[in-house]
């Protein structure tokens, strides 16, 4: 059924096609083996199945995927799609993504991806535990679930609750696995999940943006001041991705002046709150009737168009194409979503000028905060639990010391301060930070030293090299 605006919903069946030319167009910059380039781009296993499930007195049909990309490292790790668009050709290319954005953050797992081909709003929350249960019942079978195997996470269409029933499920057929709880990810805390995941992703953008807009040398070529302060930035998807992405980047001080959604996009470039346009969205159904908003596109893709610095679309892959490249007025493009460009549409974007902060790297900020709840999981301790107290007294001996010595008195506020342990989201947000800083300038580097033009050809340049170098450490390759 044709959705009322097609632009987030349209497929490419190209998709695993593109992701390859990428990894050809980085290859020109390496010297590798080309039957080792083959295999690094090939699907290492596509699991593809289907199974019934009774609705009423009738029974269902519900087509899966699961397929792990890599293994060369294990496990794979990659979340699943619940989405009546999704195909085998999106999950080829998800799942392979999902490879170059663990090796490009460092992250040390091979790439998977999953579907589950329903639109969830047709299904009652029975149904979707009864679909996810078997899913995961399936994948058992197979062998294509475990800790140490393949470690599913949510994506478009699922989230903490899938996970849980996925956890669930494989403890129940796995008894006694001590291990059993690492065998997915992006779970609720009360469940062995960690803090901070669930914004993961949006921060990890929000982090990329202002260190792309950090370099003053980058932003002077784009006629920009360095720096997040006043930025205008449209999103495109209020989703999770989509709305904590905003939220950080205006924590950092940009301005966000336009959403876009399925159903119309809003724009005010004076700015908008995100709180409100979120609860009027969830209060009316749709974005559009907002109040402040100072401009409103029934054309969803017209949102995209307007005026801004930043554009993050964060909804679904293939938003960004030939068909509307040259009416973007951004200079930025920051991938939340997984493909939102296409090769063509990006290519007319570099020539122009613009850079784009490229999806394997902008939103690896989930993936990378789930490698920490799996360590979390396979520690069975949570995060700061051994070391926070141990750290408060020693910081309130120094404290005291300093006090005694030189005479002075530090205020209640500056003792508070300087006592603090860090707590489980503090360490969880200080390893995210830190992984999104050093890869932004690792890609960089790349950029610069091999004279590369995008950023994404960069990023693959450096991914293809780190998997090339695990394949022959592994003596595949001799
Ligand atoms: N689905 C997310 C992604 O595409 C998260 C994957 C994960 O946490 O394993 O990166």
């Amino acid at each position: 059924m044709a959705h009322a605006n097609d632009i987030l919903l349209t497929q490419a069946p190209h998709f695993y096609d593109d992701v390859c030319s990428f990894v050809d167009q980085a290859a020109q910059y390496t010297n590798h083996d080309k039957g080792l380039l083959n295999q690094i781009k090939a699907c290492n296993s596509v699991y593809r199945f289907q199974f019934p499930i009774r609705r009423g007195n009738s029974f269902e049909i519900i087509h899966a995927w699961r397929v792990e990309h890599s293994h060369h490292m294990s496990p794979t790790k990659g979340g699943i799609r619940y989405s009546e668009m999704v195909n085998e050709d999106e999950v080829m290319a998800l799942a392979a993504l999902m490879t170059y954005k663990c090796a490009i953050v460092n992250v040390p797992f091979g790439g998977a991806k999953g579907g589950i081909k329903i639109n969830p709003k047709d299904y009652t929350v029975a149904e979707l535990e009864n679909i996810t249960r078997r899913y995961t019942v399936e994948l058992i079978k197979k062998n294509f679930i475990g800790p140490g195997i393949d470690v599913p996470a949510p994506d478009y269409g699922s989230g903490e609750r899938e996970m849980s029933w996925i956890a669930d499920t494989y403890l129940t057929m796995n008894p006694g696995q001590l291990d059993a709880l690492g065998c997915v990810t992006g779970k609720p805390i009360a469940l062995h999940g960690i803090a901070g995941r669930r914004e993961a992703t949006g921060r990890g953008v929000a982090y990329a943006v202002r260190e792309c807009v950090s370099v003053a040398e980058d932003m002077k070529a784009l006629g920009l001041t360095p720096g997040l302060a006043g930025k205008k930035v449209i999103v495109q998807g209020l989703g999770n991705v989509g709305y904590h992405t905003a939220k950080f980047l205006i924590e950092f001080g940009a301005i966000i002046v336009g959403f876009c959604e399925y159903e119309g996009a809003i724009y005010n470039p004076d700015g908008l709150d995100l709180d409100e346009v979120f609860n009027h969205r969830k209060s009316t159904g749709s974005i559009l009737g907002y109040a402040k908003a100072k401009k409103e596109f029934k054309n969803s893709s017209e949102g995209l168009e307007q005026d801004c610095d930043v554009l993050v679309p964060a909804a679904l892959e293939n938003q960004i194409t030939e068909a509307n490249i040259a009416n973007i007025k951004a200079k930025i493009i920051a991938e939340g979503a997984n493909g939102p460009t296409t090769p063509a549409a990006a290519a007319e974007f570099i020539k122009q000028g613009g850079i784009i902060i490229p999806d394997m790297y902008a939103n690896a900020g989930g993936v990378t905060v789930s490698y920490f709840e799996w360590l979390k999981n396979l520690s069975h301790v949570a995060f700061g639990r051994m070391g926070r107290r141990y750290d408060e007294n020693s910081n309130i001996n120094i404290m005291n010391l300093i006090e005694s010595t030189t005479g002075t008195t530090l205020s209640l506020e500056q003792r508070l301060l300087v006592a603090k342990g860090a707590t489980e989201l503090e360490l969880v947000n200080s390893g995210l930070e830190d992984t999104m800083i050093r890869s932004y300038h690792e890609i960089r580097e790349i950029k610069m030293t091999k004279g590369i033009d995008s950023l994404r050809t960069a990023a693959f340049v450096g991914a293809v090299d780190k998997i090339a170098i695990s394949y022959m450490n592994m003596g595949i390759w001799p």
